[in-house]
């Protein structure tokens, strides 16, 4: 439980320390260097066009993962005014009848201590517990890091290859690139800068698919109407039409909470709520 609890701090600082280093190279390093290109126009450059676009990726998976942190599922103990966890709610006799149990799957979790409704899992580098309310702004904060990875990894390879004279022409070229800038670092042929930056481009592409995998795997379980603590637990879901699925995680602004991080206002949970 410590291992768990240390985890739930460093992972949060962890994200933020990442972000903060991605800002920097961006700004100061890739985004300036694309300027330095004399065949460019100066409107609608290649390097104004990134620039505004790594702007609206990270704004938008910054803006996701404050609103995670805002919505955190609420306590439950406090609705029911028993202070109990996920075994006072199933052992309620009439808990048909109470408001707060009306969503499936309430969960305790240790880390937040408090029980959630529809309880998906703990997220480590939100700090929080994913449920109804903020799985949406979850799932667009993986998709924008995700894009901001992978947009990050481009200006990064594009970057190298103009400041070492290299082709990544191959795809190869990319593996052979750590073990290669390693022994040429220790032999002074490379500055630390640009070792820097190659091993955040390791770190980005790291990232940038384990985030777009997690992504696929939400989208996937939301279809089918489930959630992670469901399928970890083994629980049978009623079978429903995949969009009314979708409509209950994404709300009924679906279409601006895709372009620009916004409150899920329509959704199951707010349903719920106004009832
Ligand atoms: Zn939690």
């Amino acid at each position: 439980m410590l291992v768990l609890r240390v985890l739930n701090v460093v992972a949060p600082a962890y994200f933020l320390c990442i972000s903060l280093v991605t800002f920097v190279l961006q700004l100061f390093l890739f985004i300036p260097s694309m300027f330095k290109d004399p065949s460019t126009t100066p409107l609608f450059s290649p390097a104004l066009l990134h620039g505004a676009l790594f702007l609206f990726l990270s704004a938008n998976a910054l803006g996701n993962y404050i609103l995670v942190i805002q919505n955190s599922p609420e306590d439950l103990g406090k609705c029911l005014n028993s202070g109990g966890g996920a075994e006072v709610v199933a052992d309620r006799p009439d808990r048909s009848r109470s408001p707060c149990s009306a969503l499936p799957s309430t969960h305790f979790c240790r880390l937040c201590a408090r029980v959630t409704q529809r309880h998906d899992h703990h997220c480590f580098f939100t700090g929080n517990c994913i449920g109804s309310r903020n799985m949406r702004n979850f799932v667009m904060f993986c998709l924008y890091t995700s894009l901001a990875c992978l947009d990050s990894l481009v200006a990064g390879v594009a970057y190298i290859s103009a400041v070492l004279s290299m082709s990544f022409a191959n795809p190869l070229a990319f593996l052979a690139l750590l073990p290669h800038s390693i022994s040429q670092f220790f032999s002074g042929a490379l500055l630390s800068s640009e070792m820097f930056v190659i091993l955040m481009l390791y770190l980005w592409l790291g990232i940038g698919l384990a985030c777009a995998g997690f992504c696929s795997h939400q989208i996937l379980l939301i279809l089918r109407g489930q959630t992670r603590y469901q399928v970890r637990k083994g629980m049978v879901v009623r079978a429903r039409p995949w969009r009314k699925n979708l409509q209950d995680v994404f709300g009924k602004r679906w279409l601006i909470g895709l372009l620009i991080p916004i409150l899920n206002v329509g959704s199951d949970y707010h349903r719920h709520k106004d009832k």
